[in-house]
């Protein structure tokens, strides 16, 4: 089985590595030549173009930053979609809207290929240590076929039903948590400013019902507000909040606390902060 993998950021090259250190063989194309040049280290074949990616493999993954970071790679004489043909196949893991990836569908199935729209759950941590959640929709067949192969870049892996299903479902839960970020970036600083010591918060909150992994891993650096080096940059959960209100609105669901949390993101990214770990946002909220 030959794999392409095309968009080697945080997710993607740790996602690659853990296919070829699983033995497959692996064709990678990245926007910048830095990332692609470590996964040629690793064993890669390192491609001209999408187009190329999609030529010489059976199946491409891709894991691009946004929506527009998609059209770049998928469309154009050297995209994906001009590389692909019957027998084929394009898994997009990339957290994008509904409309794009029922568009990559649409323009993969033009073609003769079949397509899955699969984001993922899980960090830069998860994505090394093969942990993913991975929510995937669309072409069953195809998804029969590349089991195996998410499941050297996930533990859970869940088919959703139809394209779209998987990007609402990863919206969902990425709305959950920018709400629980922000619940503690607030709670941290309202304990900070009554002269509380944010550690002993972390230690009442780990002891109760709302204990979870995300608390305990972005706690302490909420607290030390020094580096926020991106596990998850800033940027990417702004989109997803935007994405999710807009598939709020398609649906007729208001959302009320996710449009002010959509709002608190935004300050963010007017304060630079985009690029650090979405954690950051706790400075515009501490005093
Ligand atoms: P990232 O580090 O910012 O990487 C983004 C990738 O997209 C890079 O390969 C980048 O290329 C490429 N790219 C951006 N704009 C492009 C354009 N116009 N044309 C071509 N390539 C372009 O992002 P990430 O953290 O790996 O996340 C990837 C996706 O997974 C996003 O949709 C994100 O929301 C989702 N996700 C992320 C996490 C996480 O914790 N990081 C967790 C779950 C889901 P360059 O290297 O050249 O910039």
């Amino acid at each position: 089985m030959k794999i392409g993998f095309i968009g080697l950021g945080i997710m993607g090259s740790a996602m690659a590595a853990n296919l070829l250190r699983a033995g497959f063989d692996l064709t990678v194309w990245n926007r910048s030549t830095d990332s692609s040049n470590l996964l040629a280290g690793l064993g890669a074949t390192v491609a001209a173009s999408p187009r190329a990616v999609a030529e010489r493999t059976d199946f491409v993954i891709a894991m691009m930053a946004d929506p527009e970071a998609v059209k770049a790679v998928r469309s154009g004489s050297d995209g994906i979609i001009a590389g692909l043909s019957k027998g084929k196949g394009l898994i997009d893991m990339s957290t994008v809207s509904v409309e794009i990836s029922m568009e990559s569908a649409r323009l993969a199935h033009e073609t003769g290929a079949l397509f899955l729209e699969a984001p993922v759950a899980g960090s830069r941590k998860p994505a090394e240590d093969a942990s993913l959640t991975i929510m995937v929709a669309g072409d069953r067949p195809l998804y029969d076929s590349v089991l195996p192969l998410l499941g050297k870049m996930g533990k859970k892996i869940l088919y959703l039903g139809a394209t779209g299903n998987a990007t609402r479902m990863k919206l969902a839960n990425n709305l959950v948590m920018a709400g629980m970020l922000t619940a503690l970036c607030e709670g941290m600083a309202l304990a900070s400013q009554s002269g509380l010591d944010t550690a002993q918060l972390l230690e009442v909150l780990d002891s109760g019902a709302v204990s979870n992994p995300m608390f305990r891993l972005k706690g302490p650096q909420i607290a030390a507000n020094s580096e926020f080096p991106a596990a998850f940059p800033l940027k990417h959960m702004q989109k997803d909040l935007r994405l999710a209100l807009r598939l709020a609105e398609d649906v007729g669901q208001p959302l009320f606390a996710a449009s002010v949390v959509n709002e608190l993101f935004k300050a963010a990214l007017a304060e630079n902060l985009g690029d650090l770990d979405f954690s950051a946002v706790s400075r515009v909220i501490r005093k």
